[in-house]
């Protein structure tokens, strides 16, 4: 045992050597991911700020040398920008956030965009170069690389440039391997995806190849903005009791309980505390390990706490939703529901539900679900996703419906914590609470598809049997005239537009 070696590694080394966790195994998956985390990054620091998306992505060749497999990715957006001293610790430290609160954002770890500049860094051993302003009198340009091992940003060079126009934003470029021909459907299909829920944004993408793929906005609203909350008891953990311990002013658990948790009053924290077993007075910052053990699992057993409420949730709205079906799908009918804000262990969620038939919706052999968590569109591993599950259990036939016709289903859930089934974040794994939204969303729209269907199909029947009605009316008409012996028609015409507008009515 004497020569067995021990060794701390850094965050960004972790990373580094377990690159699948966030998305860049191979050439394929790290193109679509790299695109994928910038983007994200530049929607969160537009739109729950309040500023409606402008964003631009350019991947071009290398050099302009189309054989090789090497990329410069450029992102811009008009975002809020970064203040210039954080510019390098946002981008080159893993796990330096600004979205370490309690409320709906993309991102949540500090990681994707620093993963996205590592991947690049360790396979063109190029720096990255992020240009950015908040508005300020100056914007900065950084060329920066990652010191891996020791998780910190590396400076290469800074640049400082006047701002007279106040500009405001962050252009991001980096040079990176990837294969773009094999990863360009899913990287089309979740451009796509992200225009149906972000219909308010405009989004510019400019292929190697030169082609132009342009999403423009169609709605000039925005989803109300997230507002920060507390933790919910039932969503806590004891390392978050000390945390909080550790910087709470508090003297009583009676008030402990009433600053930091979400909607705890002063009732229901005496009742908390009558029921965990603790005196009002005790002071929280005096308790002993084992006491707050069982102070925690005191919060997550007492079911008289108010449920989460959603103002911490920034949900698209059946509007915005419905807004982005018809920008992108075009289809002939369309239903969206949201159902009440709910919650899972303490964390609240949102399911909003969509379906469109008709159109541009494309039919496959199977049923075509469209996933989205948080605004982000989930376009790899869909057998393995909650949603998919519901959607193979419903029975179609009921509303008229069978796999092969051109419908979607659209299912969107957000909450300050998706329950991810897997690290990858593409999946959402079934809780029973969540299930349930989804479901009862999805049976929602599927009866106003249904209805809409029945409808047609008859409207469709009516007018078959009137044109063979028209066809055969001046015959038996011709007919029973010289039957009866007259010499002068009935008026036919009279009488079919009398059938006509029954049919209408
Ligand atoms: P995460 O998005 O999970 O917080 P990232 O590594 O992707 O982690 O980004 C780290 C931080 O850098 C973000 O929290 C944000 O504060 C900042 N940031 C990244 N991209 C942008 C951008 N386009 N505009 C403004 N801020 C950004
Ligand atoms: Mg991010």
């Amino acid at each position: 045992m004497a020569d067995q070696a021990f060794q701390e590694i850094s965050p960004a080394d972790f990373f580094y050597r377990n690159k699948e966790i966030a998305g860049f195994a191979n050439p394929v998956r790290a193109i679509f991911s790299a695109i994928r985390e910038l983007m994200e990054n530049s929607l969160d620091a537009t739109e729950p700020l309040g500023i409606l998306p402008d964003i631009y992505i350019r991947l071009s060749f290398i050099d302009d040398n189309e054989d090789e497999n090497l990329f410069v990715l450029r992102v811009e957006d008009n975002g809020s920008g970064i203040p210039a001293d954080y510019v390098p610790l946002a981008f080159c430290q893993f796990l330096f956030s600004s979205k370490y609160k309690l409320k709906q954002s993309r991102g949540t770890f500090g990681l994707g965009g620093t993963m996205t500049i590592l991947y690049g860094q360790i396979t063109t051993n190029r720096p990255v170069k992020v240009i950015s302003s908040t508005g300020a009198p100056k914007i900065y340009e950084y060329t920066l690389m990652i010191d891996i091992e020791r998780n910190r940003p590396i400076i290469l060079d800074r640049k400082i440039y006047d701002n007279s126009d106040r500009w405001h934003g962050t252009i991001v470029e980096i040079s990176l391997e990837g294969d773009y021909s094999k990863a360009m459907p899913k990287i089309l299909e979740y451009l796509k995806q992200t225009a149906i829920v972000n219909p308010y944004a405009n989004i510019t993408f400019v292929d190697p190849r030169g082609r132009l793929y342009k999403f423009e906005r169609t709605v000039l609203t925005l989803p109300p903005p997230p507002k920060e909350t507390l933790p919910h008891p039932h969503g806590v953990d004891v390392e978050m009791v000390y945390r909080i311990i550790r910087v709470t002013k508090c003297r009583t658990l009676l008030d402990f309980m009433q600053e930091h948790f979400h909607r705890v009053g002063k009732r229901i924290a005496q009742r908390f505390l009558d029921f965990a077993g603790f005196p009002e007075d005790a002071d929280p910052r005096r308790l002993k390990p084992e006491e707050i053990v069982r102070l925690v699992q005191a919060m997550r057993n007492f079911n008289e706490f108010l449920p989460p409420d959603a103002n911490c949730l920034s949900p698209l709205g059946e509007e915005i939703l419905k807004a982005g079906i018809m920008k992108e799908l075009e289809p002939e009918f369309v239903a969206v529901t949201q159902r009440k804000p709910s919650a899972y262990s303490g964390h609240p969620f949102i399911v909003e539900v969509g379906i469109a038939y008709g159109g541009k919706v494309p039919s496959g052999e199977d049923i075509v679900l469209y996933r989205f968590a948080n605004k982000i569109p989930l376009v790899y591993d869909e057998s393995g996703d909650v949603s998919w599950k519901i959607v193979k259990s419903i029975n179609w036939r009921k509303y008229g419906l069978m796999p092969g016709m051109p419908f979607a289903v659209l299912v969107h859930i957000c909450s300050t914590k998706v329950p991810w089934k897997t690290v990858g974040k593409e999946m959402i794994a079934d809780r029973p609470e969540v299930s349930r939204e989804i479901l009862n969303g999805i049976r929602d729209v599927a009866r106003q598809l249904g209805i809409y269907l029945s409808r047609k199909e008859r409207v469709k029947r009516e007018k078959a049997r009137l044109s063979v009605f028209a066809k055969y009316l001046p015959k038996i008409a011709e007919f029973s005239t010289r039957l009866a012996g007259k010499e002068k028609m009935p008026d036919i015409n009279e009488i079919l537009r009398r059938a006509r507008r029954l049919e209408e009515d």
